[in-house]
């Protein structure tokens, strides 16, 4: 119960990947936002952490390792939260330099797709942007539009580009599912499905993901997350319940002027399900 009361936040992003605040910022964020239980989650990259944590804990915050990992799941990328592993651990190290790797040849193909449609020097344009020369993203793509004028904001960007079925989006295959839960969980973790309502997964593709997760040994699934509606908390909630998972929770919070929630600011989880933290010591 006193657990559910905390302000907890295991999900947001720093210039380690995508998100606009570079590591230090972001923790005093944390602190002065009243976080009580932080997580720091960059894509497939954990260069952020032992700063993050040093900030976090002289603030009086409880810090928690943490990295998102992006993985493909029948044919559609889905982000699995890490928490609480040994970010020394050597698999979930080089697995993570992988997925880097591929980010290479994926923008470039992105800024092909997106010459053609009339966006110039979009790898220039998106690598400024790119504070980790390894960690080139959409975000980063999307900001350079705006920045040319293509769309208003990042939203609009992804509305109308860079996602499936949307010009300027191409195919990229992540790892897998049970690569990045072994990546996790050899390293002393504990993982979680991030914000599953994104997916757009059918009916049985989402059973399918989560039976698949559950039977890997994963252990929590994201309910009340930046990216969920109201609707859609309570339903991930039942989901949860129905699968035997606890409950995680994160702003996803990538930059004050883009993103709807800042850290630390999300309603508490619905009850009547155990909460991650308590498979984290
Ligand atoms: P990447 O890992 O390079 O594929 O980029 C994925 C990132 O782009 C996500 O972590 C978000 O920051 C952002 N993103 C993807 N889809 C959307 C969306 N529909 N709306 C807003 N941001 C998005
Ligand atoms: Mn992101
Ligand atoms: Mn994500
Ligand atoms: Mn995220």
């Amino acid at each position: 119960m006193a657990v559910l009361m905390q302000n907890i936040d295991l999900h947001c992003h720093s210039t380690c990947s995508d998100g606009t605040l570079p590591v230090a910022e972001l923790a005093q964020r944390a602190v002065d936002n009243g976080v009580q239980v932080w997580a720091l989650t960059d894509h497939d990259e954990t260069a952020g952490l032992a700063q993050a944590r040093a900030i976090a804990e002289a603030g009086g915050v409880r810090f928690i390792n943490g990295v998102e990992i992006s993985i493909t799941f029948a044919g559609k990328t889905v982000h699995i939260v890490g928490l609480g592993f040994d970010a020394e651990h050597p698999p979930l190290v080089q697995g993570l330099q992988s997925i880097r790797d591929g980010r290479d040849a994926r923008g470039l193909r992105i800024a092909q797709e997106l010459g053609r449609l009339g966006v110039p020097d979009a790898l220039e344009g998106a690598k400024k942007y790119a504070d980790n020369p390894e960690l080139l993203s959409r975000m980063h793509f999307a900001r350079y539009m705006v920045e040319c004028g293509v769309c208003s904001d990042t939203s609009e960007v992804f509305a109308n580009y860079l996602t499936e079925g949307k010009p300027g989006y191409v195919e990229h295959s992540w790892t897998t599912l049970g690569e990045a839960l072994r990546w996790i969980h050899g390293a002393g973790g504990v993982a979680v499905i991030a914000h599953p309502a994104r997916y757009r997964f059918s009916p049985n593709e989402e059973y399918a993901l989560f039976t698949d997760f559950a039977e890997h040994g994963g252990k929590a699934v994201e309910a009340v997350t930046g990216s969920h509606s109201e609707h859609e908390y309570a339903t991930y909630a039942q989901m949860a319940k129905d699968f035997g998972l606890y409950l995680s929770r994160g702003s996803d919070f990538h930059c004050p002027k883009e993103s709807r929630h800042d850290l630390g600011s999300l309603p508490p989880d619905p009850s009547g399900v155990p909460s991650v933290l308590e498979l984290l010591h």
